[in-house]
C-alpha cells in the first residue's frame, strides 16, 4: 500500500509511521529525515535547506521534490509510509503524477490530529532530550503555525476519498492500533515479549 502520514509537528507521526513501516514491511520516507541527514553531511542540498530548517520555514518545494523522487525510484515494487511529504499542493501533485506513471496512486492519507497544547509540551520535551536545532521555543511556535497541514492539502485526499482523522492523543500503542485498523492491513506476527 501506498500511504501518507499528515500531522502537525509533534503529533508523532514520525514514530507512528517508524512503526507501521515496520510492522508491515513497507518504506519510510521521512524527507525531515533526509534533509538532517544532507545538512549534517554538508551537501549542497543540506547548505541550501539549512536556513529555511533553524527557522521553522518549509524548504522550496523543487529541492525537496526533486531529493524524494530520488528515494522514490530506490524503493522499486514494496508499499511506502510518507512522513513529512507531500506538504504542499505542488508536491502532492507531484507524487499523484509520479504514482500514476507506474499505474499507482495513493490508498489511503492518515491525518493525526491533536489540539496545540499538547503538541507544545510534546515538542519542548523533545527539543529538551535531542538538542535539535530547529526545537527551539521560536521555531516550535512557528512551525505550529506554520507547518500545519494546509487545509488545501488535506482537502485534495478528503476529495479523493482518501482521508482518514486518527486522534493523535493517546498513548502510541494505541494510536498504532487505530492507524493499522484503518489501514485494514494485516501484519506481521509480532516475535514472543
Ligand atoms: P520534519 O522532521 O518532517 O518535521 O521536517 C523538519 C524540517 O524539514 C521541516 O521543518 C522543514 O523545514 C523541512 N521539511 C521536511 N519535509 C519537507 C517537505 N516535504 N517540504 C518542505 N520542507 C520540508
Amino acid at each position: 500500500m501506498y500511504v501518507i502520514f499528515f500531522g502537525p509537528p509533534g503529533v508523532g507521526k514520525g514514530t507512528q509511521a517508524a512503526i507501521v513501516a515496520e510492522r508491515t514491511g513497507w518504506a519510510h520516507i521521512s524527507t525531515g529525515d533526509m534533509l538532517r541527514a544532507h545538512v549534517r553531511e554538508g551537501t549542497d542540498l543540506g547548505r541550501k535547506a539549512k536556513a529555511f530548517m533553524d527557522q521553522g520555514l518549509l524548504v522550496p518545494d523543487d529541492l525537496v521534490i526533486d531529493m524524494f523522487m530520488a528515494r522514490l525510484a530506490e524503493i522499486g515494487d514494496r508499499g511506502f509510509v510518507l512522513d513529512g511529504f507531500p506538504r504542499t499542493l505542488a508536491q502532492a501533485r507531484a507524487l499523484d503524477a509520479a504514482l500514476a506513471r507506474g499505474g499507482g496512486a495513493i490508498d489511503l492519507a492518515v491525518n493525526i490530529t491533536a489540539p496545540d497544547s499538547v503538541l507544545v509540551e510534546r515538542m519542548m520535551g523533545r527539543a529538551a532530550e535531542s538538542g535539535r536545532a530547529d526545537d527551539t521555543p521560536e521555531a516550535i511556535r512557528v512551525r505550529l503555525e506554520v507547518q500545519k497541514p494546509a487545509a488545501e492539502l488535506l482537502d485534495h485526499y478528503r476529495h479523493a476519498g482518501k482521508l482518514k482523522d486518527i486522534d493523535g492523543c493517546p498513548a502510541v500503542a494505541q494510536v498504532t492500533e487505530a492507524i493499522l485498523e484503518a489501514l485494514g492491513v494485516g501484519v506481521r506476527p509480532q516475535g514472543p515479549r
